[in-house]
């Protein structure tokens, strides 16, 4: 199946915006068995975008648009694919209704110009929007004029904000899509997510072994992000949910220390889960990271049952006073040392009373390096109610922002590993 992604925006091009829902579109789609075949990105203006939409529609049979849905002047879409499909706009007062209380429930006066997002093309099909005004829209486009042969078409149209866009394809595109564009055969598709091992070295283990079942029809595929490494192991038919099996099994057998969660799940997810789940509590010591560890643990919905908090320890003095680091431990090892590392995970246990402390004490650079101690070098310390300390030495030679995740992740998988009791 021909499928296009059309993400509109002249911030886009500007390079103002990153063009997000090309990524997370993708990979939704990807992941229930819809593969994107094209994707281009328009500027707001009527001859590009209509240009762009007759193109898709001359070949694909989903063509998605993003962008252009709102009540202001560059947002064109929903008018110039009325036009374009000869479908005129009516008022639905279901979204006019949805759009008055949207305003009411946040007690703002509602400017008149928004109502223009309740004109819905002839015969589209509602989307209602729960996080913004503009409602998404799908049309069958049936007969298609823009095809040989008149093969039909659906055409969504999608909000720009993804915090609008995300929820409505999770709860309203995807189920339509699977709906009104079935797959031929059921798609399956599994994500096993590993991190501390680099990505040549995961597939130089399991490309191997995972052959025959490749060999079977199943599709093998790396991802690498930053210190993690994604492997997805997808394909269609009905006995494809048995060689997947067959797949996770081998690759844990190869490498299941290394593999923290499955799908979607974070690290994060994972360690707060876990602690959840034995109902201890944890506290963090932050230096170089700058309070990013506390701030990975808190995106988690239900941290506060297991979180006690941190302390953000960038200065020597501040080490000294807030987590009891010696002074003479400072001046011997420097304050990149494993000896720093642990008494600032020991530190943060006492201040804070919980049963586990990280620490993160490192360079992120470009400054500060020495040749013991070049930049990237990050010592991670934890120390737990009843258990040995332990700091173990990293090296992350990125910019700051890409060192302070490496950081972050080893510093989560280090607690992943002593909850799991993985040596
Ligand atoms: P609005 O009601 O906010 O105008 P809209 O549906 O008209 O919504 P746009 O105006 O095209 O959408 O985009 C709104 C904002 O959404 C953009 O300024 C941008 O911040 C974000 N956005 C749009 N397209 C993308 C994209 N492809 N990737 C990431 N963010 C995007």
């Amino acid at each position: 199946m021909e499928i296009e992604l059309i993400t509109t925006g002249t911030e886009l091009l500007l390079g103002r915006v990153l063009n997000t829902h090309q990524q997370w579109l993708g990979q939704r789609l990807a992941d229930a068995g819809y593969t994107l075949s094209r994707q281009v990105t328009v500027p707001d203006n009527d001859p590009a975008v209509c240009e762009a939409v007759q193109t898709a529609l001359g070949c694909a049979e989903l063509v998605i648009t993003t962008g252009g849905l709102g009540p202001t002047s560059d947002d064109i879409t929903r008018g110039l694919i009325a036009d374009l499909l000869a479908r005129p706009l009516g008022r639905d007062e279901s979204v006019a209704s949805h759009i008055e209380s949207f305003f009411e429930r946040r007690n703002r006066p509602m400017p008149e110009s928004v109502l223009v997002q309740a004109y819905v093309p002839e015969g589209a099909v509602v989307f209602p929007n729960e996080h913004g005004t503009a409602p998404g829209l799908a049309i069958e486009v049936s007969p298609n004029p823009f095809r040989a042969g008149g093969g039909p078409a659906w055409l969504i149209m999608l909000p720009g904000p993804p915090r609008e866009l995300r929820p409505m394809v999770d709860d309203q595109a995807m189920p339509f899509i699977r709906k009104h564009l079935p797959l031929e055969q059921p798609f399956h598709c599994s994500i096993l997510r590993s991190l501390g091992i680099g990505e040549s070295m995961v597939e130089d283990m399991l490309l191997g072994p995972l052959r025959p079942l490749m060999d079977r029809g199943l599709d093998l595929g790396f991802c690498a992000r930053i210190g993690q490494v994604d492997i997805r192991l997808s394909g269609s038919g009905p006995g494809m949910p048995a060689i997947i099996a067959e797949a996770e099994s081998t690759i844990r057998g190869a490498i299941d220390k290394q593999i923290y969660g499955t799908d979607d799940e974070t690290i994060e997810q994972v360690v707060v889960g876990q602690l959840i789940a034995t109902g201890e509590t944890l506290a963090v010591a932050e230096s170089c990271t700058g309070g990013f560890l506390g701030h990975h643990i808190t995106n988690v919905p239900g941290a506060s049952a297991i979180f006690a908090g941190g302390v953000l320890a960038y200065s020597n003095a501040m080490k000294q006073k807030l987590l009891g680091v010696k002074k003479s431990t400072l001046a011997e090892h420097g304050s990149v040392s494993k000896p720093v590392a642990i008494e600032m995970a020991e530190g943060a246990l006492t201040v804070s009373g919980a049963d586990h402390a990280l620490s993160v004490t490192g360079i992120a650079g470009p400054g500060g390096g020495t040749p013991d101690k070049p930049v990237g070098t990050v010592w991670l310390g934890m120390a737990s109610r009843g258990g040995r300390p332990l700091a173990i030495r990293q090296f992350h030679p990125y910019d700051r922002e890409t060192f302070k995740h490496a950081t972050v992740h080893q510093a989560l998988e280090l607690l992943r590993r002593r909850l799991k009791k993985i040596g």
